[in-house]
């Protein structure tokens, strides 16, 4: 009985990792495509793993594949699963929702938070980054669809949100972040990313003091190659590397 099972989850596992290394190499052809189409260098998007409910040790395979940039959400998901992870050479990124109060456990723990949509956020990401001693990357998250269920700053707060936070000791915009709308079709999902480029694009020639606006990072699973097509230069996957998520 347990030889059995004990099997049967090796098997499990074995199939599982076989997956995502295959998932992995269509995800890399699809970019590589992506780019050359948008007529950028081949490897000039960055490829991150958005590791949700998935379980260290598929973490663990993908980063064995070369992988070295992961995305969570949960602040708390996050801190049980990383005592468990292969991290030396990868970056850890907060994507979710941050909350004020979750502040104080999350900066030091990841090398940029990318889901920074307030200045009162922001206050507290500088204020714990300065007792800690450390300077902490963030990206600014728009609301570019400007749905009243989504998080993400509104785009006409943009700019004097940037002023405000460039502002702040300890604390440095390093670009901007987005979820588009749930769209069926392709040419309205790349409205949306094409306007984030071009709010990107405005904030970099203004060249804030103190914001150094190089990454755009948009595009999931559903539409990464349009985000790439669209000057996404950072993309967020998670069920096409991993399988669909059961929660
Ligand atoms: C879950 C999530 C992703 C990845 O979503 P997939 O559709 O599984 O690729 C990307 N970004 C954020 C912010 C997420 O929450």
């Amino acid at each position: 009985m347990m030889e059995k099972s004990l099997s049967e989850l090796e098997q499990y596992r074995a199939q599982r990792c076989h997956d995502i290394e295959e998932n992995y190499k269509q995800i890399l052809d699809n970019i590589a495509r992506a780019e050359a189409a948008r007529g950028v260098d081949e490897g000039s998007v960055k490829f991150m793993a958005v590791t949700k409910t998935v379980e260290p040790y598929f973490i663990n395979h993908a980063l064995s594949l070369g992988i070295d940039l992961i995305g969570e959400n949960r602040v708390q998901e996050l801190m049980s699963k990383k005592p468990e992870l292969n991290l030396e050479g990868v970056d850890v990124h907060l994507i979710g929702h941050l909350q004020t109060n979750k502040v104080k456990q999350v900066v030091g723990e990841v090398s940029t938070i990318q889901s920074v949509d307030s200045v009162k956020v922001a206050k507290e990401i500088s204020k714990v980054s300065q007792a800690k001693g450390i300077t902490t990357n963030v990206l600014v998250e728009v609301n570019i669809g400007e749905e009243e269920s989504k998080s993400g700053l509104e785009t006409n707060l943009l700019l004097e949100t940037c002023h405000e936070i460039a502002e702040l000791p300890n604390i440095k915009v390093e670009g901007l972040m987005a979820i588009p709308p749930i769209c069926e079709e392709s040419a309205k999902v790349r409205e949306f990313f094409a306007q984030m480029y071009k709010l990107f694009i405005d904030i970099y020639s203004k060249n804030i003091d103190n914001i150094n606006m190089h990454i755009l990072s948009m595009g999931m699973s559903s539409d990464y190659e349009d985000a790439i097509l669209e000057g996404a230069n950072l993309v967020r996957v998670g069920s096409s590397l991993f399988g669909a998520r059961i929660y």
